[in-house]
């Protein structure tokens, strides 16, 4: 367990035991950490994060908590139920965990060793199931060894995971409750709690394509020019690689792909800060996490409301 946190602590992936799937740990507070977790599964997007915590208590200091939500949590909590609400401004999760939403995904698991670490460590943590994007979620330590290999510190062994299936996912906005994803909990158990729940094609959300989609990304106000050599007339360049200036606006001046993506929402707030005409983004080069950062920057371009 102290192997564990020191290696959070450093930015370093974990395999984490849950009752639902072993998860791919990390420090949801460092974007370095969670762009290493986009970076070990092959996402080809950045798709929002849960982040755990020991507790309700720290849950409430990262999202905010409508009577409908702490019903829920105080149902199902600890366990496979995971909470999406809105993000405190001081949250101390990263945008990256968030995907740039203003909402952020909260559980609190039952699985004792979970919990130790959650409880040793003090702070949230990052964790989607442990597995290679596209492939089945591991629900043993060797699974996530197999999928994993040297992308992780460590795993701690917790046995098989109880339950075996994800954790059942509602948004809770105001007294709305729309289940995005069901999981470890069954409908009518939510349901004798939170009452009838919204599918998410129900909603008055504009035709989601995908959980991650349901709710505002964050945009920058600046339209986004891509795969720009040079800044125009009061535009700001944000650059990738030793070709351009290394100061605050370099994605990573070492071309470091996992690095960008760590940095991509900071910089992105950092120059739409200064008001520009538009921001141009150097050119991003199209392997490993390039392609989620492409993919990230195309729909802010485009300024859908998605
Ligand atoms: P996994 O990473 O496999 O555990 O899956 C996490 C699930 O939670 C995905 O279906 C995400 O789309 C969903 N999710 C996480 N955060 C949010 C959020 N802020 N809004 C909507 N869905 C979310
Ligand atoms: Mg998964």
């Amino acid at each position: 367990m102290t192997r564990a946190c020191a290696a959070l602590e450093a930015g370093q992936l974990v395999g984490m035991p849950t009752e639902t799937v072993y998860g791919l740990a990390g420090d949801a507070t460092n974007s370095l950490a969670i762009a290493a977790i986009y970076a070990a599964k092959g996402r080809p997007r950045f798709n929002p994060l849960i982040s755990h915590v020991s507790n309700l208590d720290a849950a409430k200091h990262l999202g905010y908590f409508a009577p409908l939500a702490e019903k829920l949590a105080l149902a199902f909590w600890p366990g496979p139920l995971s909470l999406v609400v809105p993000r405190l401004p001081r949250s101390s999760v990263c945008d990256l965990a968030c995907a740039g939403l203003d909402t952020i995904a909260l559980r609190v698991p039952a699985h004792p060793l979970a919990q130790a670490l959650l409880t040793q460590f003090g702070k949230p943590i990052g964790a989607p199931s442990a597995n290679q994007s596209g492939r089945p979620s591991p629900t043993l330590a060797r699974h996530v060894r197999e999928e994993m290999g040297d992308a992780i510190a460590m795993v701690l062994d917790g046995g098989p995971c109880s339950v075996g299936l994800e954790s059942a996912v509602i948004a809770v906005d105001g007294e709305r409750a729309t289940l995005l994803r069901l999981g470890g909990i069954a409908r009518a158990d939510l349901e004798a709690v939170a009452g009838p729940l919204l599918n998410p094609k129900d909603e008055a959300f504009a035709a989601p394509a995908s959980p991650g989609m349901l709710l505002r990304h964050y945009a920058p106000n600046a339209r986004l020019r891509l795969s720009a050599d040079t800044a125009r007339d009061g535009e700001i360049l944000i650059g990738f690689g030793p070709n351009f200036p290394a100061g605050s606006f370099n994605l990573s001046p070492t071309g470091n792909i996992t690095e960008a993506a760590a940095n991509l929402f900071a910089i992105l707030r950092l120059a739409d800060a200064q008001n520009p005409t538009a921001i141009a983004v150097a050119p991003i080069p199209n392997w490993g996490l390039g392609e989620a950062i492409i993919e990230r920057l195309t729909r802010a371009s485009a300024q859908d409301s998605s």
